[in-house]
């Protein structure tokens, strides 16, 4: 059973536990689903992936609308987690469109370099836990752009493009909460209060552009894709960014002097001991995914 919440006025959080809806051992991170409602009509933000599609069609019934009379899903971007689920509900809500930065539409109707790409990240085998990729049917796809506005209702729903963590990732404003769907273009929510940790692997220029564009929106409210959401979205985006920006730097200095891993990894512990001194220390673990992350950027930079 997904954890359902009204978050803001007519916006209800699905999160889902993948793991336990496919019944794997290995823990996996949550995928959460928002259900926006409007005057009568319903939109879908993420899908989480195809696994997880009979439970978000149960959820949308549960909370007494009908999946058959839903308008849009919109994908802040195609990875796995967060829109693998877009062809199979697509099909069984023919009345749907899917929404998606013009950058990945072609990649909904014509999966195969998605599939490809989705093996190396989540395995061979990604199918038996996250259900497959389907094609999203060509008259369901739209292709939108930055600053498209979309009616639903009442509200307005406005396209923000964010590339960083992938070229076609897009945020969504809307405008009755003035909240953002952040999608991964503002991490994962803060592990403690004070400490956010960075974006996922991606384009650090982009990245932090992208951060700076949506701070400039003052949104009252951050829904994550990856659970949560964030009120205190000023210090948010303020500490997002410092902190995008200093592992850039941190890291990018090591490299240059030739150290590896662990030593990156203890300069960057230093760095978050320094922001809070005595109060709180960052296990230097918590830094090994997102190292090789930067380190891949700066490689394909030809900087490092
Ligand atoms: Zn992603």
């Amino acid at each position: 059973m997904p954890h359902v919440s009204e978050v803001a006025d007519g916006i209800y959080q699905i999160e889902i536990d993948e793991a336990k809806t496919s019944g794997t051992a290995e823990p996996l991170r949550c995928s959460t689903v928002y259900l926006i409602v409007a005057d009568g009509q319903t939109a879908l933000i993420e899908t989480g992936p195809a696994v997880v599609a009979p439970v978000v069609l149960g959820t949308i019934r549960r909370l007494g609308h009908d999946p058959s009379r839903l308008s849009y899903i919109l994908l802040t971007h195609i990875h796995l987690d967060h829109a693998g689920g877009a062809g199979t509900l697509a099909h069984q809500c023919p009345q749907l469109q899917v929404l998606v930065h013009q950058r990945g539409a072609r990649h909904l109707v014509e999966p195969s370099r998605l599939i490809e790409g989705t093996r190396q990240a989540f395995g061979e085998r990604f199918e038996d836990e996250y259900g497959p990729i389907v094609p999203v049917p060509e008259g369901q796809v739209r292709a939108v752009d930055d600053g498209e506005v979309i009616p639903l209702g009442e509200r307005e729903l406005r396209i923000i493009y964010a590339p960083g963590h992938a070229p076609h990732h897009m945020c969504i404003y809307d405008t009755k909460s003035q909240g953002i769907f952040s999608g991964d273009a503002l991490g994962t929510p803060p592990i403690e209060s004070n400490i956010v940790l960075t974006v996922a692997g991606f384009d650090l220029d982009s990245a932090l552009e992208s951060i700076d564009k949506l701070s400039q929106l003052n949104p009252k409210v951050v829904f994550f894709s990856h659970g949560g959401v964030s009120r205190e979205t000023a210090r948010l985006m303020q500490s997002l960014r410092a902190n995008t920006k200093a592992y850039g730097d941190i890291i990018l200095g090591a490299l240059k002097v030739g150290e590896g891993k662990e030593q990156m990894a203890r300069r960057l512990g230093a760095y978050h001991s320094k922001l809070i001194p005595g109060e709180y220390h960052l296990e230097e673990h918590r830094f090994e995914h997102i190292i090789p992350w930067y380190v891949a950027h700066f490689k394909r930079k030809g900087v490092a």
